[in-house]
């Protein structure tokens, strides 16, 4: 475990999914699209709740 992958909890629809947590592009909401993760040339900042790490 790395804890690069992170699961995230929409602060919009309060959807959840697995996102990179250095992402070298911004991660969206598949839901509705919202902005969860800001890449930040290393660890992304986190938009939404993070509920755990998972990789
Ligand atoms: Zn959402």
């Amino acid at each position: 475990m790395t804890g690069d992958f992170i699961k995230i909890k929409c602060p919009d629809c309060a959807n959840e999914q697995i996102a990179f947590r250095k992402a070298a592009t911004r991660v969206t909401c598949s839901v509705c699209g919202s902005t969860l993760v800001v890449p930040k040339g290393g660890v992304g900042e986190i938009k939404g709740e993070v509920l755990e790490v998972v990789g």
